[in-house]
C-alpha cells in the first residue's frame, strides 16, 4: 500500500539480545534524561510564598477606588454595568446627605454595589466605562472559596482602604499601580 507521508518506519521484529533483554541501556538513557533535568533550573515556584512578576496587562480583583480625601468616588451611574458583557454588577443609587459630603465625592453614591465573580470574565470594561475613576482591576487573585455565594462581592469587599484613615493598608491595596502613577 503506498504511503501517505513518509514518517512510517518498519517495525523490528527481530529477536532481543541478552543485553537488550536486560533494559540496562535503555534504563541509562531514562537516568540520563533524568540527571539533565535535575540540574536544570526549576520551572516552577512555590506559589504562595513566591509569586512571579504579573502581566502589566494583568486583570485581577476590582477595587472600589477613593479619592484623596477618602471619599467613595463612585457615582452609582451604571455605566460600568451596563458595559459588563457579563451582566456581574449590580447597583442601588442613593442621594449623599448633607452631613455625608465626607463621604461620598458626587450627590449620589451606591448604597449597594455588588459583584458576582462566578459571571466576571475579567475583561476591564466596567473600568474603561467609569467616567470617574471609580473602578479598577488591581493585580489581586480573586480568593478561592467553597461557597458559590462567597463569590458575590459587596461594597465593602471591593471598597479600597482609606488613604486618610488607614494611609499603609490603602497604599498596599495600590501596589504597583501607586509606582505608575
Ligand atoms: S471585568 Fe468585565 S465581566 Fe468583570 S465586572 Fe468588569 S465588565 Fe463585568
Ligand atoms: S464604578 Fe464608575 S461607572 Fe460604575 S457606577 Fe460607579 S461611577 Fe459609574
Amino acid at each position: 500500500m503506498e504511503a501517505l507521508t513518509n514518517r512510517s518506519k518498519a517495525v523490528d521484529r527481530r529477536p532481543m539480545s541478552v543485553w537488550e533483554k536486560a533494559y540496562l541501556p535503555e534504563i541509562a538513557k531514562g537516568m540520563g534524561v533524568t540527571l539533565k533535568h535535575f540540574f536544570k533550573k526549576k520551572p516552577t515556584i512555590s506559589f504562595p510564598e513566591e509569586t512571579r512578576p504579573f502581566s502589566p496587562v494583568f486583570r485581577g480583583l476590582q477595587v472600589l477606588n477613593r479619592d484623596e480625601k477618602g471619599r467613595e468616588r463612585c457615582t452609582a451611574c451604571g455605566l460600568c454595568a451596563v458595559a459588563c458583557p457579563a451582566e456581574a454588577i449590580t447597583m442601588e443609587a442613593a442621594e449623599r446627605k448633607q452631613e455625608e459630603q465626607h463621604l461620598y465625592r458626587e450627590e449620589k453614591y451606591a448604597a449597594r454595589y455588588e459583584i458576582n465573580m462566578l459571571r466576571c470574565i475579567f475583561c476591564g470594561l466596567c473600568e474603561e466605562a467609569c467616567p470617574k475613576d471609580a473602578i479598577y482591576l488591581s493585580e489581586t487573585f480573586t480568593p478561592a472559596n467553597y461557597k458559590r455565594e462567597s463569590f458575590i462581592y459587596s461594597k465593602q469587599d471591593l471598597l479600597i482602604p482609606d488613604p486618610v484613615t488607614e494611609p499603609e493598608l490603602y497604599k498596599k491595596a495600590l501596589g504597583d499601580r501607586a509606582k505608575k502613577s
